[in-house]
């Protein structure tokens, strides 16, 4: 899956640490124009580190329950 895909979907990206469990939710947007638009999402997360212990275990996946509710991020 690309992260063009979670943009279109307006989907966020939902990462965590493996090393301390923290986690967080991050906008795509910033993660396309580094890493561009057919990035799979995996591969995005290996790019990234962890702000709490430094870590790079990081795993993703599509944020598919953002938790505030009644935000519809459809717009184009
Ligand atoms: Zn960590």
């Amino acid at each position: 899956m690309p992260l063009a895909y979670l943009k279109r979907e307006g989907l966020r990206l939902f990462v965590w640490c493996n090393a301390c469990s923290r986690n967080r939710s991050l906008p795509v947007e910033p993660l396309i124009a580094a890493l561009g638009p057919d990035c799979p999402v995996p591969a995005a997360a290996r790019r990234l580190r962890c702000t709490g212990c430094g870590g790079r275990d990081i795993e993703s996946r599509p944020d598919w329950a953002p938790e505030s509710p009644g935000v519809i991020s459809r717009h184009i």
